[in-house]
């Protein structure tokens, strides 16, 4: 993250991180003290969920840390409580 702002610092192309990959490895609350470096740094984040089936605890958390952009979401968009959240933000 540290990187990623100070590239950003110096002018390079970077307009802020993504979380995504295999679904089926690691946890969202790996990932969360990283990410949230990145909101300190002001780097937008963005965070893939909901592409697999089972995972609506972590896409809750995922969701309550307020990314400024989801991607795929595949699975999720199906859940309505999903949508009133999101809707909500
Ligand atoms: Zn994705």
């Amino acid at each position: 993250m540290k990187l990623a702002a100070y590239l950003r610092d110096c002018g390079c192309d970077v307009c802020g991180v993504d979380l995504s990959g295999n679904p089926g490895i690691g946890e969202w609350s790996s990932f969360e003290p990283a990410l949230l470096l990145a909101r300190h740094l002001k780097l937008p984040v963005t965070l893939h969920c909901g592409e697999v089936d089972g995972t609506g605890a972590e896409e809750a958390a995922m969701i309550a840390f307020g990314p400024e952009r989801f991607g795929h979401c595949v699975k999720t968009v199906r859940w309505f409580t999903f949508i009133v959240v999101v809707w909500a933000m």
